[in-house]
């Protein structure tokens, strides 16, 4: 399976990264972020978030479990660390099939059901300001689309 690396050495570098990644999505794609709590995950979205020319300021939804934004393309931002059952319905599809890209924090927890083509990003905390970031496409989009991120 093809994947990606790219390591930051601050947050406003992750941020960048992510910003830049948000001018390739369209609505319907989906991006998981995996890693440790202050790995970057909501570092990432915040930096989405600018790149979808997002006003509002993004905070981690932990209490909510979702979040939306209007921007170039709608954000939905979950963070479903907090969600008691993975199994839990809470209509997550409505999301994923939905005009606007979603991002799920701790995305594994909701592993049965997230959609089957998705991109994961794996954030790694290497040092006090360094990350690594794997990013792991499933389907030809996301494969496509990391494709044109890394070019
Ligand atoms: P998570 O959502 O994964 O829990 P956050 O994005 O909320 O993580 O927090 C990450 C913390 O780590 C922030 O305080 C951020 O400033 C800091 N940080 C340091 N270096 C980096 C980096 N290279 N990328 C992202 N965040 C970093
Ligand atoms: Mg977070």
């Amino acid at each position: 399976m093809n994947q990606f690396e790219k390591i930051t050495v601050d947050p406003f570098e992750t941020s960048q990264f992510a910003e830049r990644l948000a001018t390739f999505l369209q609505p319907g794609d989906v991006i998981a972020l995996e890693g440790d709590l202050g790995a970057g995950k909501t570092t990432f979205t915040k930096g989405l978030a600018k790149g979808l020319e997002i006003k509002k300021t993004v905070n981690s939804p932990t209490f909510t479990i979702i979040k939306e934004y209007k921007g170039t393309l709608p954000l939905y931002h979950m963070d479903v660390y907090r969600v008691a059952d993975g199994f839990e319905d809470l209509g997550f599809d409505e999301y994923f099939e939905g005009d606007g890209v979603t991002v799920v924090e701790w995305a594994h927890l909701i592993e049965e059901q997230l959609p089957m083509e998705l991109l994961t990003i794996y954030l790694y905390h290497e040092d006090l300001e360094k990350r690594k970031m794997v990013f792991v496409p499933k389907g030809n989009r996301y494969e496509q689309l990391c494709k044109e991120i890394f070019s």
